[in-house]
């Protein structure tokens, strides 16, 4: 068997379409090589050895120890150095490198291969002792630390220690004599750790290294980031080995990390941040505040460092040109790392890059006008999900700001909130109800929940490409980083912002957009979704077949969800409209008579303000179907639940308060959500029905005239399980039809259909659809039912469930295919045989989760339902269901 895949000086063993086999990091490291890339060379150990390993209690193949022994010696042909080599020593970077990227993986190790002997070749080629000793002492920090599992503060100690006697501040003021002292103790404090030297052999460090990087594999952290992505354990990772080159080779030396487009705002430019002088991940871990790369990026920034294209105008020349390259042949905007070896440039990964959905957008919009894209393909490069980042709101141009301090806009959207310092304090803050923003001198994994508990965050340093700045993209949070003026102080709990002072729990805003700090909260605009969002969302309304329509009973909702580009509405609760203060007495008077007469006098004075309701609902979506559920939960939810409630009813009615009371007592049930409620409510009070059914049929009236396009209504019972109650109800439906016919003279088209929501509907279908002229699949109670979880009960086990592994997902948040899905597609089956054509939609929290809309086009829905802010990526999803 093949194990191992070399790459570099223009050819390479493996591609880009390999990363099953080579990981991500590997197959690209090879596709860029065969296109004759700048590559240090080097070479994969596939992810076929770490199944291997795992398969055989933690054991290579025979073959695999040779196989990498060829390898470093191609390597070593290739750069003209030998693995362990005492004159030439060639020195080596050990990568992880998985099929996606996989945080919780072993950290790389850099400049592996110096020891003792190897130091002084490197120094002496290099001119540079020091640059040597620097290297050789961050290799041993990096491979204790890593490899062998000695807590790196011991080595800052044994750093600051030596500092602090020599009145030392910075690193850089070390001599090449220092740090040789310093190395030796660094190598005793690791044999007294372990009881053994430091590995100088760099055989031992090689295996030592790969060794930890498939242990990793299996580590806490990783497995719990598989489990929350869906990775299987079984894909392995691979480990690249790879040639070292030196971004710390004195001033004419720099690494950096470049996005071939805007990440956070689409725009086709190249865009990214270098260090001079340094290594690895120098960068990103926001020590030093990196330097733009672009003349024009360093402009809008207002920066006064040097770009990469004033500094170094060659390499930088070549890398825009690899970054043109690599875009046109990858079709999609490139994460790139390089690094400047005394001028000469040099390639250490690309992949696709995270964006924002704005970029998302405008990247796919503008690749199609480019030619590297088709319209189907643009469709499938947005993630449905994303989207909601587009509707967050936007700072208000006209409103005032005060402005206190301007970091990088590093994520967009706008937020306000009290200051944390913590992410502790962020998540106590947000379970309080409070809003914060979560504000630190910089962010590392281990603040992720605070960042998830945060509405935005601001960091004090670190670039575009910081920690802070790439998680708050992928959640879509606004993001100020590298904001310089601050001074953080953590023990006081203060900002210090040139002198204006902030304190934890101040209120800020912080501008995404622009990078503003702003004291106080500040007016906020919604989003307005023209542009790119139109051209993508038309692509997409094209090519979908289901149309989406709303789950929305509010004017304001209603409108909303039209300017998203809901075809109707799917779902109108009428019992929201209950509750409003003008009311709720009317519909407790109602409820509380124990006489049809009583009831019937309460429900006169409801049927004015529903037919309102209505009205205004068939207005705004002029012509378009809206469907109307009649009543559905139980009337103990609209009791009064303070005596003052209840006197005020009792008074209304001119009954007694304590026989009231004991009329609601009666009315309380062990198990409400399975109790008297949606049609055995209308089939024990059908005057409800009848009165929904008359303030309907009239506002249709009513709206048709004034809008001057017939109402396209659709009139849904709730929790039917027998053909009969439907009926039943469906009965008074008609008649009070016929009746508002009569006394109008107006003809009302509409159907008369149901929930599907209880198992025995599903399997009934059959026999329903002969009274149904649709069905709506409610699978929030259909999930419920099938399952015989409470939705409301379910958290307490649902966590546990999903740590063990019985269920991926949750079942009200992603369709469970299987048992309910398989509901859904028998009762859309039974539905069809018995009413060829019938109209099927879903209306649960389903219809705007891209997984279960994918489920929906399957079977052949007509349509889904979702919440106004979802009707976006439902159009997104549906249409990506189709391709
Ligand atoms: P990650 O997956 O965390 O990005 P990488 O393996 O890409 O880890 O490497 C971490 C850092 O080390 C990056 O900045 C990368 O460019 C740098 N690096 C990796 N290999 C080499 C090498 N052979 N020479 C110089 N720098 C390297
Ligand atoms: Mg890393
Ligand atoms: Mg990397």
């Amino acid at each position: 068997t093949k194990w191992v895949f070399t790459f570099g000086n223009g050819s390479a063993e493996g591609a880009a379409d390999m990363k099953s086999l080579l990981g991500g990091k590997g197959a690209n490291l090879a596709e860029m090589s065969s296109l004759g890339l700048p590559v240090p060379p080097g070479f994969t150990i596939t992810t076929e050895v770490c199944t291997y390993y795992y398969a055989n209690g933690q054991s290579y193949p025979d073959e695999l120890a040779a196989q990498v022994k060829a390898a470093l010696d191609t390597v070593g042909v290739a750069t003209g150095r030998g693995f362990g080599d005492k004159d030439k020593p060639l020195l080596v970077s050990v990568r992880s490198g998985a099929r996606v990227s996989m945080p919780g993986m072993m950290d790389t190790v850099l400049n592996l291969g110096l020891n003792d002997e190897t130091v002084k070749a490197i120094g002496a080629a290099a001119h540079d002792m020091r640059f040597a000793y620097d290297s050789y002492r961050r290799f041993i920090q990096m491979y204790a630390d890593v490899v062998l599992g000695v807590d790196h503060s011991e080595f800052e100690e044994v750093l600051e220690d030596h500092k602090e006697r020599n009145e030392l501040s910075l690193d850089t003021e070390i001599t090449a004599e220092d740090w040789v002292g310093i190395i030796e103790k660094f190598k005793s404090l690791v044999e007294r750790d372990l009881g053994r030297p430091f590995p100088q052999d760099p055989d031992e460090q090689l295996w030592g290294a790969i060794g930890a990087v498939f242990g990793s594999w299996e580590t806490p952290r990783a497995k719990t980031y598989r489990r929350l992505h869906d990775i299987p354990g079984d894909w392995g990772t691979a480990v690249n080995v790879q040639a070292m080159v030196f971004g710390n080779m004195g001033e004419t030396s720099a690494t950096g990390v470049a996005f071939t487009r805007n990440p956070s705002t689409g725009e086709r430019a190249l865009y990214g941040e270098f260090l001079v002088n340094a290594q690895g991940e120098d960068v990103v871990a926001g020590i030093r505040t990196p330097q733009d790369i672009t003349e024009k990026a360093k402009k809008e920034a207002g920066s006064d460092k040097p770009s990469l294209e004033a500094l170094m105008p060659e390499a930088f020349a070549e890398f825009r040109d690899i970054c043109d390259k690599l875009e046109t042949h990858y079709r999609d905007m490139q994460d790139l790392e390089f690094t400047i070896e005394q001028g000469k440039l040099w390639m250490l990964q690309t992949r696709s890059g995270k964006r924002t959905a704005k970029a998302a957008l405008k990247i796919a919009v503008d690749m199609v006008a480019e030619g590297l894209l088709s319209e189907e393909e643009a469709i499938m490069r947005v993630e449905p999900g994303a989207l909601d980042q587009l509707l967050h709101p936007t700072i208000d141009p006209a409103a005032k700001r005060d402005i206190v301090a301007t970091g990088l806009p590093a994520s967009p959207g706008a937020a306000s909130g009290a200051i944390v310092f913590t992410s502790e304090e962020a998540e106590q803050a947000r379970a309080a109800g409070k809003r914060v923003i979560l504000v630190r001198v910089e962010t590392s994994p281990e603040d992720i929940h605070g960042m998830h508990a945060a509405e935005g965050i601001l960091t004090s340093r670190g670039g575009m490409t910081s920690h802070a700045a790439v998680v708050a993209r992928g959640m879509g949070k606004p993001c100020v980083a590298g904001a310089g003026s601050l001074r953080i102080d953590y023990r006081k709990g203060t900002v210090n912002a040139a002198g204006r002072l902030l304190n934890k729990g101040d209120i800020i805003t912080i501008d995404g957009a622009t990078g503003q700090i702003l004291a106080g909260e500040v007016a906020m605009l919604q989003p307005t979704l023209s542009g790119d969002f139109g051209i993508l969302m038309g692509w997409a309304d094209a090519k979908r077949r289901m149309k989406v329509r709303t789950n929305a009973e509010t004017p304001a909702d209603t409108r909303v969800a039209r300017e998203f580009g809901a075809e109707g509405i799917g779902l109108c609760r009428t019992e929201h409209m209950f509750f409003d203060s003008d009311r709720i007495i009317a519909v407790r008077e109602m409820i509380l008579s124990d006489e049809e007469t009583g009831r019937r006098a309460a429900l006169a004075k409801l049927l004015p303000m529903q037919r309102n309701d209505f009205k205004d609902l068939f207005e705004i979506m002029k012509g378009l179907p809206v469907t109307i559920r009649l009543l559905d939960p139980p009337l103990h939810e609209f009791l009064p639940k303070t005596d003052e409630e209840l006197g005020e009813v009792a008074a209304a009615i001119g009954v007694d308060a304590e026989k009231l009371r004991q009329r609601a007592l009666d009315l309380e049930e062990f198990n409400p959500m399975l109790g008297h409620r949606g049609c055995r409510l209308l089939v024990s009070y059908p005057e409800i029905a009848e009165m929904q059914a008359r303030a309907i049929f009239e506002a249709a009236v009513e709206a048709g005239k004034k809008t001057g396009s017939p109402v396209h209504l659709e009139i849904m019972v709730p929790l039917v399980g027998l053909k009969g109650e439907l009926d039943l109800v469906k009965d008074r439906i008609v008649a009070m039809a016929d009746a508002v016919k009569g006394e109008t003279g107006v003809e009302i088209n509409y159907q008369v259909g149901t929930m599907v929501e209880l198992p025995r509907a599903a399997l009934q279908a059959g026999e329903i659809a002969k009274s149904a002229e649709f069905f709506s699949f409610g699978t929030n109670d259909l999930t419920q039912t099938t399952f015989g979880i409470s939705r409301d009960d379910a958290a307490s086990f649902l966590g546990t469930y999903q740590a063990k592994g019985l269920i991926e997902q949750d079942p009200f948040v992603s369709l469970d295919q299987d048992g309910v899905g398989e509901l859904v597609r028998i009762g859309s089956e039974r539905g069809r045989q018995t009413r060829p054509g019938i109209k099927l939609g879903i209306c649960g929290e389903h219809g705007g989760d891209p997984s279960s809309i994918h489920f929906c086009e399957s079977i052949g829905l007509d349509y889904v339902s979702c919440s106004p802010f979802r009707v976006p990526i439902a159009r997104l999803a549906a249409a990506q269901a189709t391709l």
